[in-house]
């Protein structure tokens, strides 16, 4: 910290004289082209100025907008003197998953609104700081992996989702013995099986679950309450049961109990993974042990598809879709046209609704056609034909749709496709190629 900061950080006016600094953004040129954390981290000297923004109020108005009550000021006072490490016990005995917080809660929305100074200037960047601690204190300090003496209770806790992972946590520490079950072969929810990891980067995670383990919480995975196990097994084997098999997917569980219909599982149906999930939940618990619940579908890595509208999963599909896209256009450019072929046609399948799957249909087409695949190619133009209505790349797929035809011989189609892009397309580039094919069609009858 230069002399000028670090007056400015003793100051009780420091925030008048110092902008709010965001976390380093990497380039949307750079982000593409793989599935990095997009944000990076303050410097130590950028975080003690920051968190010397914070006035230190006598009634904080930022704890009241944290859902976990976190003491802020205490940790900014800390981090403005330079006490990383202590800065970094006091947010964590606040939060179980501080780093993973850091990257997921929505701040704007919460204690960064609230802070006071949102009102008259900008809010500190409670974000920010809260994950350079989080990282400094992961590569200069110890985790903090305590717990109190063993209490002789053990607790089992079905799924290891971010709730799962919370209760295990907190439960260790006061001395119950934790098994945490879970269905898939890896730990985490949807941090790991929805989440990209361009919001939080899969290590996060494990570091979290090797803290979890450190504290002596096991982990038997694989195993699915209602096919492996029944809840009956667990009460009787443990003295408290806790459920986190995801949010909704509880919330019908309940509902499923009480309503004599079958249970819809309504929007949650546009995540891939979740509606079976929720069809399947809803089934577990009055399912007994004997009457396996169907297999769920393999996880899926990627974020969610379809018509998620708004909000972070929205955010998440349109990032994941344009990573993906960028990765097919990259394959092709290289010339590894099986790849890109197999990158687009993920693209199709994972993000059917996104502007990226629909173009990629005519760049799919141009590569099966190039791999002499013209019946598959022509599936794919049609694809987009019937997507897309109008516009200029409609003239691309009428092209490529013609030249799949003509390789498939089926010359009726293919003049009636030469006939629609001269007329859709009166100034088409390709118009004297049409025309003069269409004439030999004609003249071949
Ligand atoms: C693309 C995407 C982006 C998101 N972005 C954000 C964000 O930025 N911020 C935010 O706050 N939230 C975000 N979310 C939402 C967040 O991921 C969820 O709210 C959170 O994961 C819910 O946690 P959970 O522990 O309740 O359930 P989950 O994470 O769904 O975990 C439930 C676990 O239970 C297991 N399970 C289910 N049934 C059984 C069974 N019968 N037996 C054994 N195990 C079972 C599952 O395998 C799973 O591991 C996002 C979600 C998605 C999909
Ligand atoms: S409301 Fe803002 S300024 Fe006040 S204590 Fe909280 S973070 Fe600091």
């Amino acid at each position: 910290m230069n002399a000028e900061s670090s007056a400015a950080a003793n100051a009780k006016y420091a925030w008048r004289d110092l902008v709010l600094k965001g976390l380093p953004k990497r380039s949307p040129q750079e982000r593409v082209s793989d599935f990095l954390e997009i944000y990076g981290l303050y410097t130590e000297e950028m975080a003690r100025e920051q968190a010397s923004r914070c006035i230190q109020c006598p009634n904080p108005s930022c704890v009241i907008g944290c859902p976990l009550c976190n003491p802020i000021p205490e940790w900014m006072r800390l981090t403005a003197e330079g006490r990383f490490l202590e800065a970094a016990a006091v947010l964590g005995s606040a939060s179980s998953m501080a780093d993973i917080c850091a990257r997921l809660c929505p701040q704007e929305r919460l204690c960064e609104e609230t802070c006071i100074l949102s009102a008259i200037s900008e809010p500190v960047s409670i974000r920010a700081i809260e994950q350079f601690l989080m990282e400094y204190s992961a590569v200069h300090g110890h985790a903090d992996t305590a717990t109190a003496p063993p209490n002789g209770l053990k607790v089992a806790v079905v799924g290891s989702g971010p709730a799962g992972l919370a209760c295990a946590d907190e439960l260790a520490k006061r001395g119950y013995s934790i098994t945490i079950f879970d269905s898939s072969l890896v730990p985490g929810g949807l941090l790991v099986d929805g989440m990209p990891t361009f919001k939080v980067d899969q290590s996060i995670v494990e570091r979290r679950i090797e803290i979890l383990k450190a504290r002596g919480v096991k982990f038997k995975l694989g195993v699915t309450l209602g096919t492996d196990m029944s809840l009956a097994d667990l009460r009787h084997d443990f003295d408290a049961v806790f459920l986190g098999m995801g949010g909704v997917a509880s919330a019908l569980i309940g509902r499923s109990f009480v309503s004599p219909r079958p249970v819809d599982p309504g929007p949650l149906q546009t995540i891939p993974e979740i509606g079976p999930r929720v069809h399947h939940g809803a089934r577990t618990l009055a399912a007994p042990k004997a009457a396996a619940p169907a297999p769920l579908p393999p996880v899926k890595r990627l974020a969610a598809a379809r018509p998620v509208r708004d909000g972070a999963a929205a955010m998440a599909t349109a990032s994941t879709a344009a990573s993906l896209f960028a990765d097919a256009a990259r394959a092709r450019h290289d010339g590894d046209l099986r790849r890109a072929v197999s990158l687009f046609s993920a693209l199709r399948s994972t993000f059917p609704d996104s502007d990226q799957a629909r173009v990629s249909s005519i760049s799919l087409g141009d590569l099966l056609l190039r791999l002499g695949e013209p019946a598959r190619a022509l599936r794919a133009f049609d694809a987009y034909l019937s997507d897309v209505r109008t516009g200029p790349l409609r003239e691309e797929a009428l092209f490529g749709r013609a030249r799949c035809l003509r390789e498939l011989g089926d010359s009726a189609a293919e003049a009636e496709t030469w006939a629609r892009l001269v007329r859709d397309f009166p100034g088409s580039a390709y118009g004297p190629a049409a025309r003069k094919r269409l004439d030999e069609l004609r003249s071949a009858r």
